[in-house]
This record gives structure tokens, sequence and C-alpha cells, in this order.
């Protein structure tokens, strides 16, 4: 049934399959079949989606729809049925759709087939989730939009509501990529639009209020287990576990984010490390945190704390001579596997070094980014 639809007939410009003819083509079970028909109605053009109604006359029922470049799919009910074409592949910007009628009586299922060609003047193919002007990595400071055009031209503003702040240059060419790097911006919700062909897009971006994405984060509203496993502890990082706990206590007090301690297999997993993550021993860093995810979120967190480390021996969430102890590298480690990266501002817990006024646990800056990346609150 997949069949390429020109090896039994064509398809003429109204949409309507029309069989093959010449030798034999009279007994071909499909020639028969085929005076039923698909019609295929619905825009002409598509931005993110769109939705076609295809529709069956004759005896068939609709059981499948097959386009070039996106994923079968494949309909169940007869004679007339939506179907919403989305996701495109990136830089595709001409698609071709047939439906395919068939049979339920016969060993040749094909009855009709309609066909369409829907073009997408305009294709985003990535667009630059979060904006945090204060982080260290210039990916993370940089507004990226790369974008694909049915024809050359192509122009992007970002705006905030409906107010436009920023104009980038139009670019002449039919593939573009637009950056937009503010060193202030109002934390908050952005819009990107990019026109291309008459056709706007719109996307959603932000700014972020002194916090930086590090890693996607884990799915929203499930208690994230842990597990702290105290191989290799150092003597002076007695009661560790304690000021975990208090640590993961904190984070859920200033967030609604929820964890629980388990035995075993837990989510984020807490352990001690010596020269496979810290080659450079007591001057390497006292602690590493991260997550590993299917690339839109995280599915395990990892935080190593250095066997070498002398800060593990300080304990609790109080100062020792103005310096914080221990659960403000705790608390920064989770919440890197979290997924928060480093910043430079040294007010914010995720600031890299740690020193004489340093914050002992989270700031505003991870609340407001665990807020925005977890909205846990609202669960
Ligand atoms: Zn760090």
């Amino acid at each position: 049934m997949a069949r390429d639809p020109d090896a039994i007939g064509r398809i003429t410009p109204g949409g309507v399959f029309q069989p093959a003819s010449g030798p034999g083509a009279a007994d071909h079970p499909d020639y028969q079949a085929a005076a039923a028909k698909v019609r295929i109605s619905g825009p002409a053009t598509m931005t993110k989606s769109a939705t076609y109604q295809v529709k069956v006359t004759g005896s068939a029922k609709v059981c499948g729809i097959i386009e070039q470049s996106v994923p079968r799919q494949d309909m169940k009910k007869p004679y007339t049925i939506p179907v919403t074409l989305k996701d495109l592949k990136a830089g595709q910007t001409r698609v071709k759709v047939y439906a395919v009628g068939c049979s339920t009586t016969n060993s040749y299922p094909v009855y009709g087939i309609g066909y369409k060609t829907i073009s997408q003047p305009v294709h985003v193919n990535k667009v630059t989730r979060w904006i945090a002007p204060t982080s260290e990595k210039k990916a993370d400071r940089t507004l990226s939009v790369s974008v694909t055009a049915a024809k050359a031209g192509i122009s992007a503003r970002v705006l905030k509501g409906s107010r436009p702040v920023k104009t980038l240059p139009t670019k002449k060419s039919k593939k573009a990529t637009f950056t937009w790097a503010p060193a202030r911006a109002t934390p908050g919700s952005y819009t990107v639009a990019v026109k291309a062909g008459g056709t706007t897009v719109k996307l959603a971006t932000g700014v972020t209020d002194g916090w930086a994405p590090m890693n996607w984060p884990f799915a929203r509203c499930k208690t994230l287990t842990w597990t702290y496993n105290a191989t290799n502890e150092p003597a002076r990082a007695k009661n560790m576990v304690v000021d975990i706990k208090e640590g993961f206590r904190q984070i859920t007090a200033a967030t609604g984010i929820q964890f629980k301690r388990v035995s075993q297999g837990g989510t984020i997993g807490l352990t001690w490390a010596g020269k496979k993550h810290f080659p450079d021993g007591e001057t390497d860093a006292d602690g590493l945190g991260g997550s590993t995810g299917n690339g839109t979120v995280a599915t395990k967190g990892s935080v190593w704390f250095n066997t070498a480390s002398r800060w593990v021996g300080d304990p609790g969430y109080g100062r020792y001579d103005g310096v914080p102890g221990r659960g403000a590298l705790i608390v920064h480690e989770v919440t890197h596997s979290l997924g928060l990266g480093h910043v430079t501002d040294q007010a914010a817990l995720m600031y890299p070094i740690a020193g004489v006024g340093s914050p002992t646990t989270l700031t505003r800056y991870e609340i407001a980014g665990l807020n925005t990346l977890y909205n846990a609150k609202s669960c």
C-alpha cells in the first residue's frame, strides 16, 4: 500500500488519483479500485502545524496517510478525518502529502490516492530557550535562532510582550542564524518573531534572573529520589549525610521540589571520588555535579565529592571565619544536577568559587532558576 503512487497511475493537478493506462492496466486491481477518490483540503502553507481534512468518496475506508518527510499517520475512521501535520525536519520547506483510501473487503487495499503539496515559508530549526546574561559560558549569554526559508530574505525581532526590544539585521539568504547577546535585559519571557516571504513565526524565549541553564531539568512534578554512598568518605567528613539531608530540605523549602532518600537506585546519586574525577587532589575542585538525560529531560543526576577536599571538614550551613561551611558545597553541586550552571555574580551560590561572604545556601538567583525550570509549587 505504501508504494509510489506513480507506479500505478498519476496524480492530477486537482489532487485526484488517475489510474495507469496501457496494456494490462484495466486488469490491475488498483485500476478498478481507484474509482474511489481521496481529497485533502487544508492550508497550502503551514508554520508550526496545520490540520487537513482527508475525504474519501466511494465505499473505501481511509486507512493511512503517507507523507514523504513526517512520520506516517494511520487513520481508522472512514470517509472524512482531520489529520494534523507538524514537526517538520530542520530546513524542510516543502512537503508532499498522500492520503490512501483502503478497502476492507479485498486483498488489494489501494482505492485512491489524494495528493497535496504544502509549503512552509519559514522553518525555525533551533532557538535558544533561555538567555542568561550573567553566565560564564558565552553560549548561555547568547540568543541563537537558526532559520531556513523557502525564499531568500529573512528578518527577526525580539519582543517583550508586543513591544520590540531588538531588531536583528535582515539576512538576504535562504538560511540564516541570528544572534543577540544582551549585556542587560529585564528578566522574563520574550518572543522571537521570524519573518520570511510574508509569513511570521513566533517562538518563546526568555532572559533569566541571575542564573544560567546548564542541562535539561528532570521531569516536573515528580519526587526525585537520592542516594548517598558513604564509601571512601574521609573521617573529617563525619555526618556528611546530615548536611546532605538538610540541603535537600532547604531546596524543597525554597522551591517546592520534592526529594526522597532511598537506599539504592536513586535518581540523584551522591558519592565520593578521588583521582578519577579530581586528578589534582587537594588543589582540585571540592565537588562536581551534573546530570545526563535523553536530550529533552534529565534522567540521572550525579554529585561527586573530592576525597581530598578540606572544605568537607567544615560541617553545616554556618560560617568559618566568614567562609560558608560544606552545606554550600552540597547545595551547589545538587543544584548543578538539577540543571543550573555557573554564573559570574559572586552573590549567587552558583558562582564557582566560595570565599568570605559567599552565600551559605540557595540565593534568589538559584530559586528563580529552579522555579523557572520546575515550577514545583504549581504541582
Ligand atoms: Zn560548580
